[in-house]
């Protein structure tokens, strides 16, 4: 018998023509901070719209020809949809021209929205939230990343317990990204020396707002099989993987803005993946300019500033030095310098034997920062070794706080609230800080209103969520209408989702369960947790966290109590942020660099209950949230996580359920919505990427900029004399000798408060000039650690020259009475050098 032949049909979607603007509409991440835009997607089908996870290229894929008929013939819908595209225009329009300096920004994850997969968490989302806050405060700036195949798995919980992880790939057609086309048209395409052959990535273009971000993506034919892999999945593979994303993202992502005609004013690196930036542009400035090697460390150097998230030194990426070699040998070679020089821009001392991207990217860098007060200072510590001889509190890394972009995470309801409070141009601006006060004169029925309707709202999501997976999951009918019958709408909610990582203690809850159960089954003031998170494939430990609390979600006393909602996403996040009463976190100090979640909840009034770590310790107000002490009580983490425990309990018995559940004739919690609109006045307005921006414009990118400006005017001749007064110096550095030291010591001969004692120095400069050098006396404290504490830093200066014999003098003169240390040391000394941590040489004077 015959059979049927089946052949191959093609269906092109196709969007009538008086449609077309939502073309272009569903091609700017634009949409996903403006509501008018979500709106009209969900007018077009709002079952597809939930369907396709609110990814508007897939929604007009899937709606049918017929609904298209009828939107061309709908005059609300045109209307709305004119609308639109007129607001996205006049955005692009009031952004043609941009001031200050240019920023080109590099960062291994962007979470812009759930359905572009190319972020894990924290890290990619305020690298996300950044996109789009520049280009709404109209920052010249272009991003630059890789575009993954699979991204970052999907979470999926059995049913008993374990965390699965699915690899979805991704069709490039039908999310957001678009070949970046070169002047003439062509697909622009880069390649990067690998071990005997060339990895090619093709170029793609994602538009948000007016800003560019560019991926590369080399999952294509010009591959083999092995290189297609290098950009499968983020955060996957070996180390041997990713150190190969990590040269495509560095030296490709240079050549790829090179080729796209991007030259920029400051080149800025989140996090130390991007590192290799610096060596590209470094063999571009002596092949293309004729620098040497230092005078072009000097130029990109002033250009570059590096933004480090990790507080633990082993959280910072390093490649075994043979492995490294292997990869990257042919670098010295262009810029001029030997291998050893080369490899120990990665390292703190030559002995090491792992090439640590951190330290390339400080190497490479004049600023550097952490994303948080505290985190700063740790991070002087993390990155001490690096500037042996400073004390890490004089170390020139700087701050910056992290932010949310408040657009995005503030709910609409609420962004309605603020325009009618605060006023119509308060999007604008969100940094005058008086405008955040009027909520104070909202009628507390209005903001309370809201939230339980934000409540209501956001448990009704997570029901639905629940049920779909529950019941893929073929768990106990019986169980499902339990815990949908116990989760309450009325009831004080507790959010409690990120990254399931050890150090964020999210088993800190459970440590007394009787204890637990009392607080969450009090008929009258009744409380349940809602959790959600992922562990990292790799990480047992987390993935076992996750097990736990599926089991006690389960048990009878718990059961709609405590409840795990898998695979943690943008979406569920802001459901989440929205929705819940408070956001509490409890990581093991100072281990949290900044902690993003809990600034998008207090974007909609949730309030804030956790350790004073990250940037709680400068958003927490008193009666504007609840804070766990800074300083450890132990040193061992069982005891701190037993008192931790124990005082969490008491805030939530003594302080959080009289406030939430005290309420007046008119059924308000008055204390409650004070405190609400004590965040929303005190808190929120710091935490905001507009914030975060200003930061980054005044503490690094405008100084930094002024400077380059300075460096490279009239064919680099500050660059070149810098690099060349330094070359001197180092010459020499090693021969300088101290010939004679007089001073009272402190310890034969007590010194008198007040009085003043001369201290001098000879030294033999060795050709320098005497101010080449300055020598300073540094005094100490024995802090609590054994290690001592800068108390200051006094400068000797010239006294008299006799050749090549310089007395240097200091009146010492000690104002405080004491117990105190003291050491002198000379460094380097030229009044163009932007801090003294940027020419590393110390001499200690015995
Ligand atoms: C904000 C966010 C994170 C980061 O949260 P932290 O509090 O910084 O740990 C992770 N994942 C998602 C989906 C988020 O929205």
């Amino acid at each position: 018998m015959e059979q049927p032949n089946w052949k191959k049909l093609f269906v092109e979607s196709n969007i009538p023509e008086k449609l077309t603007p939502l073309k272009e509409i569903s091609r700017n991440l634009w949409w996903v901070w403006n509501t008018e835009a979500r709106e009209l997607f969900q007018y077009i089908d709002a079952e597809i719209w939930e369907e396709c996870e609110h990814n508007p290229i897939v929604l007009l894929d899937e709606v049918n020809y017929q609904r298209f008929l009828e939107l061309e013939k709908d005059e609300e819908f045109l209307f709305k949809m004119n609308h639109v595209s007129s607001l996205l225009h006049k955005y692009l329009d009031d952004r043609k021209v941009l001031k200050g300096p240019s920023v080109a920004y590099f960062s291994m994850e962007y979470g812009l929205h759930d359905s572009l997969k190319i972020f894990s968490g924290g890290l990619g989302i305020l690298a996300g939230d950044y996109l789009k806050e520049a280009s709404d405060s109209k920052v010249d700036l272009v991003g630059v990343g890789l575009l993954y195949r699979y991204g970052y798995f999907r979470q999926n919980i059995s049913i008993t317990g374990e965390q699965l992880s699915n690899y979805d790939a991704q069709q490039f057609s039908k999310i957001p990204v678009q070949p970046a086309y070169d002047a003439d048209g062509n697909w622009i395409h880069v390649q990067v020396q690998y071990p005997g052959r060339e990895i090619s990535a093709q170029v793609w273009q994602v538009s948000i707002g007016s800003i560019k971000l560019f991926l590369l993506d080399a999952d294509f034919e010009a591959n083999s099989d092995e290189d297609r892999f290098v950009t499968h999945h983020l955060y996957g593979g070996d180390n041997e993987n990713r150190l190969k994303q990590e040269m495509l993202l560095g030296l490709g992502g240079i050549r790829a803005l090179k080729k796209l005609g991007y030259s920029m004013d400051i080149y800025h690196c989140n996090e130390g993946h991007a590192a290799m930036i610096g060596l590209e542009r470094m063999a571009d400035f002596v092949s293309e300019k004729g620098l040497t090697y230092p005078e072009a460390k000097e130029v990109v150097r002033v250009s570059t500033l590096f933004t480090t998230h990790t507080p633990v030194p082993a959280g910072h990426d390093s490649f075994y030095q043979d492995m490294f070699k292997h990869y990257m040998h042919e670098y010295p070679g262009k810029v001029g310098i030997s291998w050893d020089e080369f490899c120990n821009l990665g390292k703190a001392n030559p002995f090491e034997d792992h090439f640590n991207m951190s330290y390339l990217a400080c190497n490479l860098s004049q600023g550097i920062n952490g994303v948080s007060m505290l985190h700063g200072e740790v991070s002087k510590e993390v990155l001490s070794p690096l500037y042996e001889g400073f004390l890490p509190e004089e170390l020139e890394v700087g701050y910056v706080t992290n932010g949310v972009h408040y657009a995005t995470w503030a709910a609409k309801e609420w962004k309605e609230m603020h325009l009618k409070y605060f006023g119509r141009s308060f999007p604008e601006n969100q940094l005058d800080f008086d405008l955040w006060e009027k909520i104070y004169k909202v009628p507390d029925e209005e903001i309370w209103n809201l939230k339980q309707s934000m409540r209501l709202k956001t448990i009704g999501y997570i029901k639905q969520r629940f049920t779909n997976t529950w019941i893929k999951r073929h768990e106990n009918p019986k169980m499902i209408s339990e815990v949908l019958g116990k989760l309450n709408p009325y009831a004080l909610t507790i959010g409690f989702a990120r990254r399931f990582a050890t150090y964020k203690r999210a088993h800190l809850l459970f440590r007394n369960l009787d204890r637990l159960s009392k607080l969450v089954n009090d008929p009258a003031r009744p409380v349940q947790f809602i959790f959600a998170g992922k562990a990292h494939p790799a990480d047992k430990a987390g993935q076992d966290l996750i097990k736990y609390i599926v089991e006690i979600s389960k048990r009878p006393e718990f059961i709609g109590k405590i409840l795990f909602v898998q695979n943690y996403d943008m979406n569920l996040a802001k459901m989440m942020l929205q929705g819940v009463d408070i956001w509490m976190n409890t990581p093991t100090r100072p281990l949290e660099a900044s902690g993003t979640s809990g600034e998008k909840g207090v974007m909609n009034g949730t309030i804030h209950f956790s350790v004073l770590d990250g940037w709680w310790v400068e958003g927490y107000k008193k009666d504007a949230g609840w804070a766990l002490p800074q300083d450890n009580a132990y040193e061992i983490n069982d005891l701190q996580d037993e008192l931790d425990a124990e005082t969490i309990y008491n805030i939530f018995e003594e302080e959080i359920l009289p406030a939430f559940y005290d309420r007046n004739i008119n059924g308000i919690p008055e204390k409650w919505v004070s405190y609400i609109k004590n965040t929303f006045a005190q808190v929120s307005p710091n935490f905001t990427t507009a914030r975060m921006i200003r930061d980054y414009q005044d503490r690094f990118y405008k100084p930094q900029a002024e400077r380059s400006a300075r460096l490279i005017d009239k064919d680099y001749n500050l660059a070149k004399e810098i690099a060349k007064w330094k070359s001197g110096v180092s010459a020499v550095w090693d021969q300088i000798e101290v010939k004679n030291v007089q001073i009272t010591d402190g310890i034969t001969n007590v010194l008198k408060i007040g009085e003043v004692y001369p201290a001098r120095v000879v030294v033999d400069i060795k050709g320098l000039k005497p101010e080449d050098l300055s020598v300073e006396m540094v005094i100490t404290e024995n802090g609590k650690d054994t290690r001592p504490t800068l108390i200051e830093c006094l400068p000797f200066t010239v006294e008299k020259a006799e050749g090549q014999l310089i007395t240097y003098k200091l009146d010492l003169n000690l104002m405080n009475a004491g117990a105190f240390g003291y050491a002198i040391r000379i460094l380097p000394n030229h009044p163009e050098l932007p801090h003294r941590q940027d020419f590393h040489h110390m001499k200690w004077v015995q």
